[in-house]
Order: C-alpha cells, then structure tokens, then sequence
C-alpha cells in the first residue's frame, strides 16, 4: 500500500525528509515469515519514508518485540512459519544473543512462588513492548491521517497470549460490532481503532498478531488538555486512567 499523498515528513520526528532516507515498514517487516512473504508474495506491505537515522534506532527493539513474543505464536500459519525461520537462524548462529536474553526472561519463580513446572511465567521488557506498540500505532495513524503524533505517549497495554481470556473492553468493543478488522494480511497482522469522543477522545486500539495474541492499547488523545496528560514532571502522584497495565 502505498500512501495517496505525497510524504514530506519523517513521522518518527516529524521534521523535513531529507537524504538518507528509508522505507519503514509497518507494522514491522520481522512480523513477516520470509517463506510467508514469498508464498503470499507480499510486495504491498506498508511502509513510510523516515529518515534512515530514525528507522535504524527501532531495529534492535523491533527484533526484542518479536523475539520476546516468539514463543507464544505457534498453532496458526504466521506464526509457525515466523518460528520456524527464527529457529533456522539462531541454528545459523544469528541472533544468538537475543534469543538467550528473551530465554533469561522466562522464570520458574514468581514472587518467592515456585510454580507448577508446565507453568512457566514470563517476564517482558514493558518499557520496550510499549515503545514498539506506540511506534506501530503511530505508523498507521500517520499513514491514514498524515498527523505526526509525539514519540512519547503513554498507553494502558494488555497483551493476552493463546488460551487467555482477553480484556473485557476488548470483548465488549468486539461484541458491540465497534472494532473493523484492518490490514492487508489479517493472518500476520490484524488491527482495529476505535475514539471515544466522550472520554478525553479516548483511542482504543487491538491488535492480532499472527492470529495467536490479543493485544490492546488504550490512550488519551495526544492533543489531550486534562490533567493527566498535561502534568509535565518527573513521577505523576496516582496512577491514571492512561498507566500501562503490563
Ligand atoms: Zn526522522
Ligand atoms: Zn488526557
């Protein structure tokens, strides 16, 4: 898909494009099986120009979003495939060190509780599944609206894994028929977005990621005046409506 008008913003930083410049994919081109790509020949996946600067300081976090989500998305095509070439090339030796990083994450031990060994919890890097999140969300707002919104935001994330029961919001969005399926391979990579103009315009936005994990993304509009979004310091006393719940 390529945007009708012409871009002359980088939407990472919202300033003039100039040389170098890349095409950034979104939602990430790792989101994509290179065998799924092949097979679909997905030649129309969304990208926008940035400047290639901007483009490169998200690649190692790209590659933390998927990895560290990785073992949760067998059991659909997307998934099984984008697992199969990840196992392919930490077998090639690429990547090594990433995969033991997300490997680390995985505890026997919670809280001092020792769980049932078939009950493996799972820690996540909040802060950078939350950037990655934000930046896909700004992608596509800016490939629908040409709006820049700011690199810092903070959302209310859920991330439901396969055999969870998803949020109620999201069950109640889904049931009220509010969410429309979007995206050209819905089996990849699936969203939704919905603004409440009642509630500060409240964004809520759901994700389906390779057809195996429900993830939400509830947010004050970034134009937002109240008083949560426009407190500028370093710890806000309560926690608001827009906190991440990860
Ligand atoms: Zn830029
Ligand atoms: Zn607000």
């Amino acid at each position: 898909m390529k945007p009708r008008k012409a871009i002359l913003v980088c939407y990472l930083c919202g300033e003039a494009l100039r040389s170098p410049r890349d095409d950034d994919h979104v939602p990430p081109k790792q989101f994509y099986a290179r065998s799924l790509r092949k097979k679909y020949k997905t030649t129309n996946l969304l990208t926008l120009p940035t400047h290639r600067d901007c483009n490169n300081a998200w690649k190692l976090d790209e590659e933390y979003f998927v990895q560290s989500l990785l073992p949760f998305v067998r059991g659909s095509e997307a998934g099984d495939a984008l697992w199969r070439y990840s196992f392919d090339k930490f077998h090639k030796g690429q990547g090594v060190a990433l995969v033991m990083q997300v490997k680390q994450e995985f505890m026997r031990k919670v809280g001092g509780v020792i769980l049932p060994a078939n009950v493996i919890a799972k820690r996540f890097d909040a802060d950078r599944l939350h950037d990655v999140l934000w930046k896909i969300i700004r992608g596509l707002h800016f490939h629908d609206t040409q709006e820049v919104w700011p690199d810092r935001w903070t959302l209310a994330v859920t991330i439901t894994l396969p055999g969870q029961q998803p949020p109620d919001s999201f069950l109640a969005l889904t049931h009220d028929g509010l969410l429309k399926t979007r995206g050209p391979y819905p089996g990849v990579f699936a969203y939704s977005d919905h603004v409440f103009p009642d509630v500060n315009n409240l964004h809520f936005w759901a994700m389906l990621l390779w057809d195996r994990i429900v993830v939400t993304a509830a947010f004050h509009d970034p134009q937002c005046e109240c008083e949560h979004c426009a407190f500028i310091g370093p710890v806000f006393p309560e926690p608001l409506s827009g906190t991440r719940l990860l």
